[in-house]
């Protein structure tokens, strides 16, 4: 991919495009087209199947905001399992959480691990922590053999397609309720509402009839589709709108504050809409 621009179609008829330096490593792995470019604006990026999945400029606003609302939402969140996040941001972000005792990562493709700690160390480098258990296997499966185990589940996937797409449906959803523990709480990115309104509307509908507390939140993520993004919370017990201030400790972010916990679910109207019908 070296010396030209790289184009993600976000739809038929729209995409981002951006300066590539140079092609880092290009790989048809048994489950997806991974990509590892430098890129000008962005420095070095993983694509998988020609989608922009994490960007080393813009990553820490997505994975401090998958990581850090449900972990400030529960009270004691010792053991925590994320499904995808092969690029290592989010388990990053969850180490930052002293009552995290164990954290445990299954990507079903372990050639996103092996690139992302060679070619993103600043996303990837705690991958290795004594803390972490790096698991390569479906996350549907692992969900499917757990039962009361988790405090918080984070699912950091790719789009609903490819070996994404079981990880949007309810009965995952039921699976991740029956995986977590009584109070347990999950977070799942929830792609964005210009263009993907019908998936939200669908996985809120999904997610309400199994979470007593289901909410949406978003942030602003410039290289994905429309730089909207979303991400619905489930949670069993606890309110991410009723934490309490001394809840919220000091913390080493970029973009997630204790104010923009709470800011980050005020929704736009066309947004607020989609979680109501
Ligand atoms: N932040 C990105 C986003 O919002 O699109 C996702 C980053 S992460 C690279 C996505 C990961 O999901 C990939 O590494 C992919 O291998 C993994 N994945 C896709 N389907 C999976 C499955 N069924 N079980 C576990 N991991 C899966």
């Amino acid at each position: 991919m070296a010396g030209f621009w790289y184009t993600e179609k976000q739809t038929d008829n729209f995409g981002i495009t951006l300066k590539v330096n140079k092609t880092l490593h290009t790989e048809q792995t048994d489950f997806q087209l991974l990509e590892m470019a430098e890129t000008e604006e962005w420095g070095n990026m993983l694509f998988l199947d020609g989608m922009v999945m994490t960007s080393e400029r813009d990553e820490f606003v997505y994975h401090e905001m998958v990581a850090h609302v449900p972990l400030f939402t529960h009270p004691n969140p010792e053991n925590v399992l994320v499904v995808g996040g092969g690029d290592g941001g989010v388990i990053r972000e969850v180490l930052k959480h002293p009552q995290v005792k164990k954290a445990t990562l299954v990507d079903i493709d372990g050639k996103v691990i092996e690139y992302s700690k060679k070619y993103l160390p600043t996303i990837a480098g705690k991958l290795e922590d004594a803390r972490v258990e790096v698991m390569v296997g479906d996350g549907f499966l692992h969900i499917a053999e757990s039962e009361n185990a988790y405090d918080v589940i984070m699912v950091d996937s790719t789009e609903p397609v490819g070996p994404a797409v079981n990880l949007f449906t309810k009965g995952f959803y039921a699976g991740i309720s029956k995986a977590l523990k009584e109070d347990g709480i999950f977070v799942a990115q929830s792609d964005n509402p210009w263009f993907k309104a019908d998936l939200i509307r669908q996985v809120q509908k999904d997610v309400k009839e199994i979470f007593p507390i289901t909410k949406l939140y978003t942030a602003n993520i410039p290289t994905y589709p429309s730089g909207l993004w979303a991400f619905t919370i489930g949670s069993k017990k606890y309110d991410p709108l009723a934490v309490k201030e001394e809840r919220f400790h000091d913390i080493d972010t970029k973009y997630y504050t204790k104010e923009l916990h709470n800011a980050s679910f005020v929704l736009p109207k066309f947004v607020k809409d989609l979680t109501e019908e």
